[in-house]
């Protein structure tokens, strides 16, 4: 069995990783997709010492950095299944079952879905998640960010400097983003905010045409011709497969003490999947090295 199993290789798993690794145990990483969000990432600015890097880049070096030491690195693997027995069990979904003292769990988060038909259909043929990622393709065109938040304002003023046209939609009366967001936004020609207006479908054919919203103060539905719609309504943990085996906040987050220590003994987590207040790069790094020296703290204990 491993002394610490990271499941998730994202910034919070990779520094847990090496934390653990330093401390001469046995250290495996199991990931899904090792990087994490940062893969969806350009540029990154506030990763404190250095001055302006790329996602892809960084996640390049987590791994590099990982590799320095004696970790079993297995990527490309979904775990499905956490138990805790003799040893916590974690079962991938490709049948294995992996065994160690003690497991930290950093499995991250995924943009929240809005639920309405075309979304799933047009995902790539129009609808995107990632401003960075996807802005340039909609270059010259009319696009709508669903989503007043912070996210969702950084997105539209992110977009209104690359597209022609940026539509705003949020559900609630106000926009919810930071005010200094909401002054930059407002101080762009080329975009148009719609508050609290529900958006009912994302209409198209082989690739989105447009989108579908009812007013919510008169009831009327309207229909706007756009190319790309960009979805920025939150973040949602990836601690589905957890079950109720560890307590979970209302919005599905572990809750960890100032350890790193979930509600059973041996199990830790660190970083966007855990009720951590701020989900950052650094912050999520941040905490993977807490949970490790947890978790070795605990094996010495035990
Ligand atoms: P993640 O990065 O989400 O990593 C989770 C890991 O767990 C991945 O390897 C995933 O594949 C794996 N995983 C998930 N489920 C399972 C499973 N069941 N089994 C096995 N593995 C699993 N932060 C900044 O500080 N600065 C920025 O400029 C910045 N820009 C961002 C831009 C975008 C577009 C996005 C999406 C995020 C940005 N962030 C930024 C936030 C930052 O990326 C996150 O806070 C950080 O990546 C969280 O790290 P994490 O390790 O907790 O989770």
């Amino acid at each position: 069995p491993f002394d610490v199993l990271v499941v998730g290789g994202g910034p919070a798993g990779a520094s847990a990783a090496i934390y653990a690794a330093r401390k001469g145990i046995r250290t495996g990483i199991v990931a899904e997709r090792f990087g994490g969000q940062i893969l969806d990432t350009a540029a990154i600015e506030n990763f404190i010492s250095v001055k302006h890097t790329e996602g892809p880049k960084l996640a390049a070096s987590l791994e590099e950095h990982v590799k320095e030491y004696n970790v079993d690195v297995m990527n490309l693997q979904r775990a499905k299944r956490l138990e805790k027995k003799d040893f916590i069990e974690i079962e991938l979904e490709n049948g294995a079952v992996l065994k160690s003292k003690t497991v930290i769990l950093s499995t991250g988060a995924r943009w929240r879905n809005v639920g309405v038909p075309g979304e799933a259909e047009f995902k790539n043929k129009g609808v995107a998640y990632c401003p960075h990622c996807d802005g340039p393709l909609f270059e010259g065109k009319h696009v709508a960010v669903i989503g007043g938040g912070n996210s969702g304002i950084e997105a539209a003023i992110d977009l209104a400097g690359i597209v022609k046209h940026v539509t705003v939609l949020e559900f609630m009366p106000e926009l919810k983003a930071d005010s200094v967001l909401q002054d930059r936004l407002y101080s762009l020609p080329n975009v148009t905010v719609l508050k609290n207006v529900q958006t009912k479908e994302i209409t198209g054919t082989d690739k989105v045409n447009g989108i579908t919203y009812v007013d919510r103060d008169t009831g009327a539905e309207h229909h706007i011709e756009l190319a790309g719609v960009f979805v920025q309504i939150g973040l949602v943990p990836n601690t589905e497969w957890l079950g109720e085996t560890i307590d979970r906040t209302r919005m599905g987050e572990i809750v960890v003490d100032k350890r790193g220590a979930t509600t059973i003994p041996g199990i830790f987590a660190a970083g966007d999947c855990t009720d951590s207040a701020y989900k950052q790069i650094i912050i999520s790094m941040g905490s993977g090295a807490t949970a490790a020296l947890g978790a070795f703290d605990y094996l010495i204990r035990n």
